[in-house]
């Protein structure tokens, strides 16, 4: 079974709750891009890392690390996520530390398709700006505007 890991994007994961069930449901169905392995072949995913969080400006080689975590478990491949792809304007970066960092190491750009890309990035920048559904804050208590939730609500 060809050993893998997937990299993401911190921001997603972390602040943006996202499980990964794309990435999973196409891994354990070998589609999207896990369609390359065989079904008597099986990807073995070893683990996941995050990119490590923003601001990578001028810190994208940082990332050498986080796959060395990955790499110590003998991975063959690393898939970086759609997320990563589509959303981090760091992606050929990171993907230029991996090829020189670890120059054996097959490196996928993607793990699943989207339906509509377009819709995804909209999601992703209405998640990132929350100018629908505003977040309350600390003002909204010293303000006397917040609003609570109650028993009844439910
Ligand atoms: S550097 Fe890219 S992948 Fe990492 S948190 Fe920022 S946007 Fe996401």
């Amino acid at each position: 079974m060809p050993k893998v890991g997937i990299l993401g994007c911190d921001v997603t994961t972390r602040e943006m709750d996202c499980v990964m069930i794309g990435c999973f449901g196409n891994l354990r169905g070998r589609q999207g891009m896990f369609e390359q392995y065989s079904e008597d072949d099986p990807p073995e995913l070893v683990g996941i890392i995050s990119c490590g969080g923003c601001p990578t400006a001028v810190g994208s080689d940082r990332v050498w690390q986080k796959v060395k975590a990955l790499k110590e478990y003998g991975i063959e491949a690393l898939h970086l996520t759609s997320c990563l792809v589509q959303v981090c304007p760091f992606t050929q970066e990171f993907v230029t530390t991996i090829r020189k960092e670890y120059p054996d190491l097959k490196i996928v750009e993607g793990t699943h398709p989207f339906h509509d890309l377009q819709a995804f990035k909209n999601g992703i920048k209405e998640l990132t700006s929350q100018r629908a559904v505003t977040p309350q804050k600390m003002n909204d208590i010293v303000f006397k505007r917040i609003k609570v939730h109650t028993d009844e609500d439910e």
